[in-house]
């Protein structure tokens, strides 16, 4: 008998690249979680015809397709990257972020610890969690002050987890993401609403149209961007040591927004000058305004720059791990550039 390894999420970037590198390196029968949407989202994963990977349904907002999941398949892994995974939006609706990514975590821990108590279990933590930040780079010691909705639905689950690794021995494991990035990264983040918007602005050239410029809002964030392939393989290898173990996964650099700026720009053949301050700074090439700032995209939760500074201190997965990023961030901010014009292209 293969094993099955449930795997939710699958329709955005984690999961996707999760089912296609568990698609090359493993035999399992591989479960994607997806929920009932009015109109299907499958555009990340419509390109894998493989008879070992079936959707399966999963909600995680209802705790009874969570229970028919786990007592059908009786997983060896599950694999959680669902959830409510932008902050901006954590804040419009808090209740429904804790409920699919705490509450229902809770959930998952009581039907693997009742029905499938040798199941491997990962779910996605986050930088966020660490919050008000306090040292920079963060390592696995860093206290957890979370200062948005988000945050504190990710540190609820982290408790959890631990909880029931500890009392039930079960192997259940939340690793520390810093923010990994792909062409398949969703469109609010601001790595993707760049790269689409270099894209728009590079076929507005091309057919000679004057660009619009890209809106955004805090510049003075940084954060440690890598590329979401790698993590996938990571979380794997995690998810196959010995012993349960949690590790701050990141590339250990910190970029600022405009350190993802330049390269994205620079893809398309563009150099433009920075010029203004704050709300009024403005990048502007042969005298359009590419890029503009607008407090509508400020979060409630930038007090100031220095507590942005998001940074993964990687000694500890070093130390244990392979961890080779097999991209930078050049790379990483061209290949998404290149995925957008190509998409924008095929809409035409
Ligand atoms: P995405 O936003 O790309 O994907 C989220 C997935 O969750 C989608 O497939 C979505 O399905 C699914 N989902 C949302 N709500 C439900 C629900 N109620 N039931 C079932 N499925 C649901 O996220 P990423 O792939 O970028 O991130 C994966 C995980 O890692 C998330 O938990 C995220 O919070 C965490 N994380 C991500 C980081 C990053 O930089 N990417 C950094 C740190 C943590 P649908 O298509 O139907 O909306
Ligand atoms: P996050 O780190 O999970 O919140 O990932 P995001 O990509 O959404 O945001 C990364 C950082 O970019 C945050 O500090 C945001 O405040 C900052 N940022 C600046 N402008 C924007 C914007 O227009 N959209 C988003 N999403 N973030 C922005």
């Amino acid at each position: 008998m293969k094993k099955n390894v449930i795997v939710t999420g699958v329709t955005g970037q984690d999961g996707s690249y999760m089912v296609e590198h568990l698609l090359a390196n493993t035999d399992y029968n591989i479960l994607g979680g997806v929920r009932r949407l009015s109109v299907p989202n499958y555009k990340n994963i419509q390109h894998i015809k493989d008879k070992r990977f079936k959707l399966i349904d999963l909600d995680l907002s209802d705790v009874h397709s969570i229970h028919e999941a786990i007592t059908k398949y009786k997983p060896s892994y599950f694999i959680n990257f669902a959830a409510q995974s932008f902050v901006g939006a954590s804040w419009s609706f808090p209740q429904q972020t804790f409920d699919v990514n705490a509450t229902a975590v809770l959930h998952i821990l009581e039907c693997l610890r009742k029905h499938a108590p040798d199941c491997r279990l990962y779910n996605a933590g986050s930088s966020e969690e660490f919050g008000n930040i306090k040292y920079v780079p963060q390592d696995e010691k860093h206290p957890s002050e979370p200062r948005n909705p988000y945050a504190v639905s990710k540190c609820s689950a982290r408790q959890f987890i631990k909880i029931y690794r500890e009392s039930f021995n079960l192997f259940a494991i939340q690793c520390w993401l810093f923010n990994h990035e792909s062409p398949r990264r969703g469109i609010e983040f601001v790595t993707r609403k760049i790269t689409n918007g270099v894209a728009k602005i590079h076929l507005a050239y091309k057919n000679k149209k004057k660009p619009e410029p890209i809106t955004l809002g805090n510049l003075n964030a940084q954060r440690d961007w890598t590329d979401a392939r790698d993590c996938v393989r990571l979380i794997w290898d995690i998810l196959n040591l010995r012993s349960p173990n949690e590790y701050v996964i990141g590339s250990g650099s910190s970029y600022t927004i405009k350190d993802f700026i330049n390269p994205s720009f620079e893809c398309i053949g563009i150099k433009g000058k920075w010029r203004g301050e704050g709300v009024n700074e403005e990048y502007v090439y042969k005298g359009d305004v590419l890029i503009k700032i607008s407090p509508e995209f400020y979060r409630p939760d930038a007090i100031n720059s220095w507590q942005d500074i998001r940074t993964a201190d990687i000694t500890k997965a070093k130390k244990d791990l392979n961890w080779n990023l097999e991209s930078g961030l050049k790379e990483l901010a061209h290949s998404m550039v290149e995925n957008d014009i190509s998409l924008l292209q095929n809409l035409d």
